[in-house]
């Protein structure tokens, strides 16, 4: 056998990638504050910044593989703790500010949260849930008052400090950890070794992946406690692309404005923020200049081809991406082949509402009820599974482990077809498919026919208990403002694409349709509400 020694087992952690974003002395880092005010540092200052962080942290007990919690928004604390953290060898744990104080307190308890970074806002969410789990020490960002008595200070904390040099990491040791968003049963853990987040940073940097090149401007409205922000903080830390990080003014109009004044090449978020962003467009189309806007990427939900067109209409890209907090999140990315580029609108637009292929390193495949792989024909449907470098092979603490295969795959627990390009068309989440009669009926491709209805502005589909059928569709809606369309005219307007019985026979009219805390239809809510009233 050839046993020759091949190349240096150089390990794949983080700190080099804070390392290497010490060079970017003139990549600028934005971030704005709750009131509105704009500060302005360099990435190679945030590694300054984070390097006393760590000592402060370090000082106040926190040791290799401590859990350090964070409940703060986009800003630039979040960038120098998501730094500090894991190259000082502990484990940043990103809270989402959104959830019900119960569910934030059986999750930092289940983590096991030892210090916790809070931004001065959001205090009062703090104090929902601080009762229950013991944290050993607080840490204020503050902007307006002195931290709160018992309370650190963070930049009194770090001035304090002196910089830290990184320990040495092993790469399959714990860097970060967030928990799914959970529409059903109990938040999950999941922790993301140093290893997982460096190569998901590169293959997001790459082309045809997310694309961050040292010339680009990122704004992530994706919140860093959702699934690391997409990635984008620490692919720009390691590629040198500027951020800019909008604090937690989200509404259409601040985030306009911060893509024209530090003129965005590229921003990242759910469907509903860019929902919200065309209307505004929309109304007032020569308000603002996004001209070096190229693209939006768009993902965490089904993206509508209604949204797309509408986009183009203002000479906007919006791609899609599918991903999971398990999977770091990049899973695929809905990116144009060659071969479409000279077809008519109509295939390119039945393309960009695809979920697209997986990016290098990642592997999917789809299985039937019995397990057994399904054709590639992009008609048999089957649940996703995936696996690859930074694809979660278990939970914190050893919870849903029916989700992993005997063989390492992770059940995504979406309902996809595939094409021979291995390109993939979400029909639904498992949990979501409407079983009518025996035959399945996709309710996100329900939603979106409606939602390209011009009176309708957002629809969600959810099966209803019947007699007869087994499962029944219903449909929520959400009327555009100053206007009104007869459920019958919603059926005719279904029926060029549906068969009789896959269509609704229940609408519901609402002024907005209940959400997750990380903008998804909540439609566990919608069934609770509607599963037992009948017309
Ligand atoms: P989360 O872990 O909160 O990011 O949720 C992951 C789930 O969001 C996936 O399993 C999908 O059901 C859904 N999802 C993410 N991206 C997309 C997308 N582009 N289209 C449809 N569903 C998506």
């Amino acid at each position: 056998m050839f046993n020759a020694l091949t190349m240096d087992d150089y390990p794949l952690t983080l700190t080099a990638v804070v390392e290497r974003a010490q060079l970017f002395h003139d990549v600028d880092v934005v971030s704005r504050r709750p009131d509105g005010s704009l500060t302005r540092t360099t990435m190679a200052a945030c590694v300054q910044q984070a390097r006393r962080v760590a000592t402060a942290l370090a000082g106040l007990g926190v040791a290799a593989g401590d859990r350090v919690a964070t409940l703060l928004w986009n800003q630039v604390e979040h960038l120098e703790i998501y730094l500090a953290v894991p190259a000082m060898g502990a484990v940043v744990h990103t809270l989402n500010p959104r959830l019900h104080a119960d569910e934030l307190a059986f999750i930092v308890a289940d983590a096991g949260d030892s210090v916790i970074v809070v931004d001065e806002s959001l205090l009062d969410v703090f104090e929902g849930f601080r009762h229950i789990h013991r944290f050993t020490h607080v840490v204020v960002v503050t902007h307006n008052d002195d931290a709160p008595q018992g309370m650190w200070d963070y930049r009194v904390l770090a001035e304090r400090a002196e910089p830290m040099s990184w320990p040495v990491l092993d790469e399959r040791s714990a860097a970060a950890m967030c928990y799914t968003s959970g529409t059903t049963g109990r938040p999950k853990g999941v922790v993301y070794s140093h290893r997982a987040l460096v190569l998901h940073s590169l293959a997001a940097a790459l082309p045809d992946a997310l694309g961050v090149s040292a010339r680009e401007t990122l704004l992530p409205v994706v919140p860093m406690f959702h699934a690391n922000a997409w990635g984008l903080p620490y692919a720009s830390a390691m590629i040198g692309a500027r951020l800019v990080l909008p604090g937690p003014l989200l509404d259409p109009h601040s985030i306009l404005d911060l893509l024209v004044r530090e003129r965005v090449t590229m921003t990242a978020g759910v469907p509903t923020v860019w929902m919200g962003m065309l209307a505004a467009l929309d109304a007032e189309p020569q308000r603002w200049d996004l001209t070096c806007l190229d693209r939006l990427i768009v993902g965490g939900a089904a993206v509508s081809r209604a949204l797309i067109e509408g986009y183009d209409q203002h000479g906007l890209r919006v791609i899609q991406a599918w991903g999971m907090t398990e999977t770091a999140p990049l899973g695929t990315v809905s990116r144009l082949p060659v071969g479409l580029d000279e077809q008519g609108s109509d295939a390119q637009y039945e393309y960009r509402i695809r979920q697209g292929t997986p990016v290098p390193l990642v592997e999917i495949r789809a299985v039937d009820d019995d397990g057994r792989p399904i054709e590639r024909d992009d008609s048999a449907m089957g649940e996703l599974e995936i696996r690859g470098p930074w694809v979660a092979s278990a939970y914190h603490n050893g919870r849903g482990s029916d989700s992993f295969t005997a063989d390492g795959w992770f059940r995504t627990g979406d309902i996809v077809r595939i094409d021979e390009h291995g390109c993939i068309r979400i029909c639904d989440r498992a949990k979501d498919l409407v079983k009518s009669g025996g035959e399945w009926i996709s309710s996100v491709d329900l939603e979106n026919r409606l939602m390209g209805h011009p009176a309708v502005a957002e629809a969600a589909v959810i099966a209803v208990p019947d007699e007869r059928w087994g499962e029944r569709p219903l449909a929520a809606v959400v009327i555009r403002d100053g206007m009104s369309v007869h459920p019958d005219e919603l059926k005719q307007h279904l029926s060029a694409h549906y068969a009789k019985w896959q269509i609704p026979d229940r609408f519901e009219y609402l002024p907005e349709i209940p959400r997750t805390a990380t903008g998804k239809f909540r439609k566990t809510e919608l069934r609770q509400r509607f599963a037992s009233q009948t017309t």
